[in-house]
Parts: structure tokens; C-alpha cells; sequence
């Protein structure tokens, strides 16, 4: 393996995730030193809090530029390590987002053979120059690695029914009403599928630090990039690879 340890920074805000199960699941797949650390933010000195005010997204069809944040946004961005009040409605870029953390990363462990993983509710976004517009992301990758909670919830799509569900019966049928109906379709916030979901995540940002590939085509591999919450609960709980992947999986633990 490229990698002989990898770094987790928790998102406590998230228990769901499981870090310990999920170290464990990392372990027993690669066998190397797992270590766990609390939130990313903890710590830090008071300039991260700037740095990251200043990816935030306002507009979605507009591509990035730098944000000049207010005291006010810094602060909130310092108290989000113990509370996710007000940042549900806030979008981050996540190139930059993962420029920033990767800076604060300590000198000693910016190193290729460490991969750092790092878990955060903010929601990343990425820029597709293909319709012009952000759209949300559960991973970033590559070394740091950003997994986005919220981005797992936001970015794959509810089913097709729902959206429709929520045009034509908002007057009749509240939001809460109509989320009820699709129960169980879709991941919600304090899902407690996320831990296995997340395994796949995990499982993406190795293989793609690993080998450069991102995803897998084979719809019934785990590596698959699911743009719909059915794919991703589907394979997450199916936990498969695909022949080939297995096979990659087998020579990156064997290579050293
Ligand atoms: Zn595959």
C-alpha cells in the first residue's frame, strides 16, 4: 500500500458514522494503524475559522470566488465545532474547503504514506462546468479526504416521486407530511443506515488515493458513484465489490 496509516478526524456532531465500528471495518479490510481523532476544528488556531467563511457558496450558478466573511460568519464557524445551529442552510466549496484543511494538516503528517480522512456535517459542493451550476458532494478527494455527513443525506437523489410530491401537494401536505410517506427511501439526518454508507465512502477515498480511479461503472459494485439514495442504500447494505475491485483491493493490501 501507498498508505501505511490513516488519520480519521471524527465529526462528533455525527455519531451515527460510528468512528470505532468504522475503524474497525478499516482494519480488518487493510490491516494497517487506524487513528482516530476528534473534530478537525479542535485546536486549531483562530485563522482556519477565517479561512473556511471565505469558501462559502452564495451563489449556485456562479463559479467560485472568494467570500469576504463578516465577524459574525467567523464566529459561527468557531461554534460549529459543538453545534450545528444555523448550517444547514450554508454551502461550501469543497476544492477549497480541502485546500484549507489541508494546509492546517501538522507538517509531520502531510506525508503520501499517511492518508488523512476527514469527517464534517458542512456541506461541500463542487463546481460542474458541465451545467454550469454547484452541485453537492459527499466525498472529496484526495489526501485530505473530506466526507461530508450532510453531503451523503443532500447529494444523492430522493426519488422522483417525492420532488413532484413536494411541488404539487405543498399547500395540502407539509414537507414533514410528505417525507413521512417515503420513509425509510432516502437517508435522513440521524439515519442510523450512515455507518455502513459511510464504509463506502471510506472505501472510495482509499481506493481512489490508491490507484487515481474514482469510481467503479458496475452497478453492483460498492465503488459505484450512486447518484440516487436508492443506489447508495442498495449497495451500501449489499456491501459487494465488483470481481475487479475485490482484485484491486487485494493487491493494494499486498503491495508495500
Ligand atoms: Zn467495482
Amino acid at each position: 500500500m501507498k498508505i501505511s496509516k490513516i488519520i480519521i478526524y471524527d465529526e462528533p456532531l455525527v455519531p451515527e458514522i460510528q468512528i470505532n465500528k468504522l475503524r474497525k471495518f478499516l482494519q480488518d479490510t487493510f490491516h494497517i494503524d487506524i487513528e482516530i481523532r476528534k473534530n478537525f476544528f479542535v485546536n486549531k488556531e483562530d485563522s482556519i475559522f477565517q479561512e473556511i467563511s471565505t469558501t462559502r457558496i452564495f451563489e449556485l450558478k456562479k463559479p467560485f470566488s472568494k467570500h469576504i466573511p463578516t465577524e459574525l460568519e467567523i464566529q459561527m464557524e468557531k461554534e460549529n465545532i459543538d453545534n450545528s445551529q444555523n448550517l444547514e442552510k450554508i454551502l461550501y466549496d469543497g476544492f477549497e474547503f480541502q485546500k484549507i484543511i489541508s494546509k492546517f494538516i501538522p507538517a509531520n503528517e502531510n506525508d503520501q504514506r499517511i492518508l488523512n480522512l476527514v469527517f464534517t456535517n458542512k456541506l461541500t459542493c463542487t463546481f460542474d462546468e458541465s451545467d454550469f451550476r454547484y452541485h453537492a458532494r459527499a466525498l472529496i478527494g484526495t489526501n485530505p479526504a473530506i466526507i461530508s455527513t450532510t453531503g451523503i443525506i443532500e447529494a444523492p437523489a430522493k426519488p422522483k416521486e417525492y420532488y413532484l410530491d413536494l411541488m404539487t401537494n405543498f399547500n395540502n401536505e407539509s414537507e414533514e407530511k410528505i417525507k413521512k410517506k417515503y420513509k425509510g427511501k432516502f437517508l435522513e439526518y440521524n439515519d442510523s443506515r450512515l455507518s455502513e454508507v459511510v464504509e463506502g465512502y471510506l472505501l472510495q477515498a482509499i481506493v481512489y488515493y490508491e490507484t487515481g480511479e474514482p469510481f467503479c461503472e458496475d452497478k453492483e459494485c460498492r465503488l459505484y458513484n450512486s447518484h440516487w439514495q436508492k443506489e447508495l442504500l442498495y449497495l451500501q447494505s449489499n456491501r459487494k465489490l465488483c470481481k475487479n475491485h475485490e482484485e484491486i483491493i487485494r493487491k493494494i493490501i499486498n503491495q508495500s
